[in-house]
């Protein structure tokens, strides 16, 4: 099975209602796909959102990566090949990692369905079904407190609560969550780096002398202050899971071996696709820490590669995957299923994904 076209795509999903943290605001997944042909007539598919604040990829960057470089180094090579196919996609450029994610996923896809075999029980196929976690938009408390009611409704047992946007308000806020969903619902937080190390123990502290009963705390200080994420790990009672803090497997591996954070957030647009997050994995497990496996504002081609990760590995015990869910329809066919917080995995060949709805992809060409 050879390599002999890589085809881009853009595609559109508008979301339920715009998603705010303490980075952005956005309304839209616009994210860019990738599809591997090859001369048996499969394709790979894999998709990459343009998150410029947090892993500088813009949609422009991404299809450039893909076309100038990624593409290049794997076009007529053999699927077979998978691991010099892999390494080719991390050594064709630096960085762009979003770009790596989707080119990664696709050919994992690939050499699924040549060995008639689904992705998650080729990395290790511990289990069928996941339960995800949905977010709670950063607003005014009253506000978000109707939100986390709304996702209770819809069945959702624990929510994500974006925090940050203005610090002062951050207690109010979770404080009026807490009250509108009561004592059963787990609450995680992300302040997506917006404290300083001092003020995210007060922050925490103060939470945890309210009763709030906070999981843990994702992110609080920004992700280069590897110093401040430990002073907060080390003097707050909440646990810190790292975010944006590990990219790369030798990311997590620093903050495993420093432990400057409690837990490890796997996404495969920071560590580069299903190849690295496979590594950041092995590392926690060795070091016995827990990893929560997220997403960025994605639409299902690539939070499905997720999914089949978040399957096949027990040290992912945390699951953040709530990009399709967060959208108001779903052009993509075949994958996982979502249905609300319950996700199950494709028993398809690959990745399971058969394509995206006619005419809801714009080729790049
Ligand atoms: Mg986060």
């Amino acid at each position: 099975m050879r390599i002999t076209r890589i085809r881009l795509g853009r595609i559109s999903v508008p979301l339920r209602v715009p998603f705010k943290t303490a980075l952005r605001s956005v309304d839209s997944v616009e994210d860019v796909v990738v599809e591997v042909h090859t001369d048996a007539g499969t394709i790979g598919y894999g998709e990459a959102p343009p998150t410029g604040v947090i892993t500088g990829d813009t949609t422009g960057a991404i299809v450039g990566a893909v076309q100038d470089h990624i593409g290049r180094a794997i076009l007529d090579r053999d699927v077979d090949d998978l691991e010099d196919l892999l390494q080719r996609v991390q050594r064709s450029i630096v960085h762009n990692t979003s770009a790596k994610a989707a080119v990664d996923m696709a050919l994992w896809d690939l050499y699924g369905q040549l060995h008639h075999i689904p992705v998650y029980k080729l990395l290790g196929g511990a289990r069928k079904c996941i339960v995800t976690d949905i977010t709670i938009s950063v607003n005014p408390p009253e506000e978000m407190a109707r939100d986390a009611r709304d996702a209770i409704g819809r069945g959702y047992d624990c929510l994500k609560v974006k925090v940050g946007a203005n610090p002062a308000l951050d207690v109010e806020r979770l404080s009026a969550v807490r009250r509108a969903v009561g004592d059963d619902v787990c609450i995680r937080i992300d302040a997506n780096q917006a404290w300083r190390p001092r003020e995210a123990v007060r922050i925490l502290n103060a939470m945890q002398e309210k009763g709030l009963a906070i999981e843990f705390v994702e992110q609080p200080v920004k992700a280069q202050d590897i110093d401040g994420l430990r002073y907060v790990t080390e003097h707050s009672d909440v646990p810190v899971l790292a975010d944006e803090s590990v990219f790369s497997p030798e990311d997590a591996m620093r903050i495993m071996q420093t432990r400057a954070a409690d837990l490890i957030n796997i996404k495969l647009m920071k560590c580069g696709g299903l190849t690295n997050a496979l590594k950041i994995a092995s590392a926690a497990e060795v070091y016995g820490v827990e990893c929560m496996i997220g997403c960025m504002l994605e639409a299902k081609i690539s939070v499905n590669a997720a999914v089949e990760l978040a399957c096949a590995k027990r040290i992912i015990t945390k699951v953040d995957l709530d990009g399709p869910v967060l959208c108001s329809e779903d052009p993509i066919l075949g994958g996982a299923v979502f249905r609300e917080k319950e996700i199950t995995v494709s028993d398809e060949p690959g990745l399971g994904i058969r394509g995206v709805e006619p005419g809801r992809i714009a080729y790049i060409d």
